[in-house]
């Protein structure tokens, strides 16, 4: 943590200003108070370290890569029925309007639940689960979210054997396009990228783009430039997930300038992942001032002992960031996001009419 202090008047600033948000993974956006309460619905206490909010929150903050997929498969574990999706789902719309962001996509790998877990969810009960937890916050908390369905990349590589599968991404596609109808508006790639490349997966991107969703791959976070470029090339990426390790090459740099490919930057998530040592050295200011069009995120917050509003804040602390430059990065997210065009054009008209308000 920075010991840099934020002027209060900045902070009051962030915290008010509408926000947007394009890169936050529902499975990572869970809180320890929701796990408990999950824990309990299921009789899995067994699961949990603790039955103390404490202790849980302590055991939630990260510490190494394989503490953290822990982590991330407890929660899984956790999530059985369509009812836990609603739940998670309208626990977020609750913290989306604390925060005042007001529109969120929300990355969702349904294959874990469907086909890696086996837990005996159905894609139905799961897309009724997500449905009605979207549809529970719009109407109580009047925030607007979209589903981005993702690939667990390594689940098409076997351990065994560096053949690719095409069928978690086949499916993962099927699942998406049937989606469309219930919010779902992206189709992505996550996992470790090392040892798998992006290339194989362009029979799923290329039907998930004819069928109309937009193409959301993670990339350059553990790996460089290349699968950067894979991710344009072969993926015909719309988005970027992460995306900043593209600094290390002029080329793709000029190519993401020229093409307004946003890139969609998680900081602290890559500050707890050494991808940076710490945030100073983080690459978000250069990136911006080449022109590139960047958006700022928060990936896994509690996962990362961050939110939203934490991430605008060290922008400003880390970088000098003012008002105008927070909110010019803010309206980016409104802009490049994927939702349907009228809704998009009212969260802007919203947007700018508070910021000619408070600027
Ligand atoms: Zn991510």
């Amino acid at each position: 943590m920075s010991d840099l202090l934020l002027d209060p008047e900045v902070a009051a600033f962030v915290g008010a200003m509408p926000k947007a948000e394009i890169h936050i993974h529902l499975e990572g956006s869970i809180r320890p108070q929701t796990l408990l309460h999950l824990a309990q619905r299921h009789d899995r206490m067994d699961l949990l370290p603790s039955d103390n909010l404490d202790a849980l929150q302590q055991w939630f903050s990260f510490t190494d890569f394989p503490h953290f997929v822990q982590i991330y498969l407890t929660i899984s574990q956790l999530l059985v029925t369509a009812e836990d999706f609603a739940t998670v789902v309208s626990a977020c719309g609750a913290e989306m309007a604390a925060e005042n962001v007001r529109y969120r996509e929300i990355t969702v790998t349904p294959f874990t639940h469907t086909h890696l877990q086996a837990k005996g969810l159905a894609f139905g009960a799961l897309m009724e689960g997500l449905e009605a937890g979207r549809q529970q916050a719009l109407r109580d908390y009047g925030v607007e979210m979209r589903w981005v369905f993702d690939v667990p990349r390594n689940a098409s590589f076997r351990p065994d054997s560096d053949r690719y599968d095409p069928f978690p991404a086949e499916e993962t596609v099927r699942q998406a396009v049937a989606g469309m109808q219930h919010g779902v508006v992206g189709f992505g790639l996550g996992g470790f990228e090392v040892g798998a490349p992006p290339e194989p997966f362009a029979h799923a991107f290329a039907a998930a783009k004819a069928a109309g969703l937009r193409s959301v791959p993670h990339a350059g976070e553990t790996l460089g430039a290349a699968s950067v470029w894979g991710a344009i090339d072969a993926l015909g990426a719309d988005r970027i997930g992460h995306g900043v390790r593209a600094v290390e090459d002029p080329v793709l740099l000029q190519v993401l300038k020229d093409r307004q490919i946003p890139l969609e930057i998680n900081p602290t998530s890559n500050v707890a992942l050494h991808v940076y040592r710490r945030a100073a050295e983080h690459p978000f200011p250069h990136l911006d001032r080449m022109g590139l069009l960047v958006t700022v995120n928060s990936d896994d917050p509690p996962l990362f002992n961050t939110t939203l509003t934490q991430e605008y804040e060290l922008l400003a602390r880390e970088f000098g960031y003012g008002r105008a430059d927070l909110a010019r990065v803010a309206r980016n997210a409104f802009q490049v996001c994927g939702a349907p065009d009228d809704l998009r054009s009212n969260l802007l008209d919203e947007f700018d009419g508070w910021v000619a308000a408070n600027l």
